[in-house]
């Protein structure tokens, strides 16, 4: 059988769905998107995902025509039309179609899409032994330019990234802003641990404020470690005990080296592993 697809108010066949050539999200990639996650079928975390999509919405001035309590239920009808326990969520608003101008006025109807997939994970053996990661010569969009934190549907400048990180034969890239501070992965946050304290780069160093982060900012708390969202150098990172990543997909996958450095023992640290854990306890309470 094969995966339906929501698009516009209908679901269809994944290959009988259509979007134009003239659609502004192709030729210009003018709109934003949502990667969202089920356990055991239930929707992690679906209003705050919906409150980003709106907000990255607002920030390109793209008018959704759908409220949030629709756009839920269209992706409960999704998964559910799909038999979908464990499934990733692509929702996309693209700014529609056009004509060849730039201009979006001449977009007056915004199309809508909701994809419901299987998780594409990083590799079972990196949760255990940890990944490699390079630092990317390109660098994050400054906030002046696209603000990271609008998850639009304009990828390339992550794209780059991840493409040096696939040439030197690893899976992801840390990213700097323009004023050589830490940004984040190419889809995944960052985070490390220095004198048992947990760091992450506050959202004004232009990123995209991931959901995992925020969870991961929420347990910290609740298992009493000491955190603070705070500028950082490559130095900084280098010299750090333990360092991890964060994404929907991803969900905490340690990092054990950075370029040429191995990250404080080479191993997963205590604190990492004890956030992996509370993690995976939260998300099954959730569920
Ligand atoms: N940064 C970027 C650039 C991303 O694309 C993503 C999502 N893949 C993240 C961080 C992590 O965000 P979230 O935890 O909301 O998936």
């Amino acid at each position: 059988m094969s995966l339906k697809v929501w698009q516009d108010g209908n679901l269809v066949a994944a290959e009988q769905a259509k979007v134009s050539v003239y659609d502004h999200g192709l030729l210009y990639g003018d709109g934003v998107f949502e990667g969202i996650r089920t356990y055991k079928g239930k929707v992690f975390r679906l209003d705050q995902h919906l409150q980003r999509l709106f907000r990255s919405a607002q920030a390109i001035r793209l008018s959704i025509p759908y409220n949030a309590e629709e756009l839920g239920q269209a992706i409960h009808q999704t998964i559910k039309a799909n038999g979908q326990t464990n499934a990733y969520i692509r929702l996309v608003v693209t700014r529609g179609p056009g004509d060849l101008g730039l201009d979006p006025n001449k977009s007056p109807k915004p199309m809508v899409l909701i994809i419901t997939d299987k998780i594409a994970l990083y590799p079972k053996q990196m949760y255990e032994k940890g990944m490699s990661i390079i630092t990317a010569k390109t660098i994050r969009t400054p906030a002046q330019s696209l603000n990271p934190r609008v998850k639009s549907l304009n990828y390339l400048n992550n794209i780059l990234a991840k493409i040096e990180a696939s040439d030197a034969g690893v899976s992801e890239a840390l990213m700097l802003n323009y004023d050589g501070y830490v940004a984040e992965c190419t889809g995944d946050n960052i985070f490390a641990v220095q004198a048992d304290k947990v760091l992450t780069p506050p959202v004004s160093a232009g990123i995209l404020e991931g959901i995992t982060r925020d969870t991961v900012i929420e347990l910290a708390a609740a298992q009493g470690l000491e955190l603070e969202e705070v500028q950082m150098r490559l130095d900084d990172l280098y010299s750090a005990e333990e360092c991890f990543l964060t994404g929907t997909a991803a969900e905490i996958v340690p990092v054990t080296k950075i370029d040429d450095r191995i990250i404080g023992t080479g191993q997963p640290g205590p604190i990492t592993k004890l956030l992996m854990a509370s993690f995976h306890k939260y998300v099954h309470k959730q569920t």
